[in-house]
């Protein structure tokens, strides 16, 4: 399986980040070996001083498909659940300025924390869903699928344009603003539409 993440989707992180609103969808993608499942700890890599997190919905892919129409994209899922993408944003600034591509700061190792699947009919509305990240019982970020400026069917015909989806994909949607620094110790908790649907802590 492979990850696919989506950057910049939601336009308050664009401006935290002093990046343009995009005009078309950020793809960049992540291992398998990135994925850190069952609450698992996260072990706060050597490399980074400043590891951010970024509260995510990933869509997971029921069926393979290719050139997705928007309009036909809803069957080519059928679960979205909540992750995180982190990121080493000290190696990711570095790598932006010398213009180079983004691995070394989003694709490494439990880089994808993953939590719980909702099925997607047992969700109010698909294009409002309500989530937020809680850090040592603070609410750190918040976000809903509405103001994402692409919404999951517009990524899943954009992104399968370009590559195959296949069954167990997952798509991290693109985080809300609120990103901020992680440390050792730390307690994260994910709820989305109120139902916790991650929790582990950073060691
Ligand atoms: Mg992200």
């Amino acid at each position: 399986m492979k990850i696919i993440c989506i950057g910049r989707n939601y336009s308050e992180h664009a401006k935290e980040m002093n990046s343009p609103v995009p005009e078309e969808p950020v793809v960049f993608m992540k291992p398998d070996t990135a994925l850190l499942r069952e609450n698992a700890p996260f072990y706060y890599p050597e490399f980074t001083k400043d590891l951010h997190h970024e509260v995510e919905l990933v869509v997971k892919i029921s069926k393979a498909g290719k050139h997705i129409g928007k309009e036909f994209a809803s069957r080519y899922y059928n679960e979205i659940g909540l992750g995180i993408d982190f990121t080493a944003r000290d190696l990711q600034a570095e790598c932006k300025k010398k213009g180079l591509p983004w691995e070394k700061a989003k694709a490494f190792d439990h880089s994808a924390p993953i939590g719980f699947f909702v099925n997607v009919d047992e969700l109010k509305d698909k294009n409002a869903i309500d989530f937020h990240l809680e850090v040592n019982g603070k609410t750190v970020q918040h976000g809903n699928s509405r103001d994402m400026i692409f919404s999951i069917d517009e990524l899943i015909a954009y992104v399968s344009t370009f590559v195959t989806l296949r069954v167990g994909d997952l798509i991290y949607t693109g985080t809300p603003s609120g990103v901020g620094p992680v440390k050792i110790g730390d307690k994260l908790m994910g709820y989305m539409e109120g139902k916790e649907m991650f929790g582990f802590e950073i060691r």
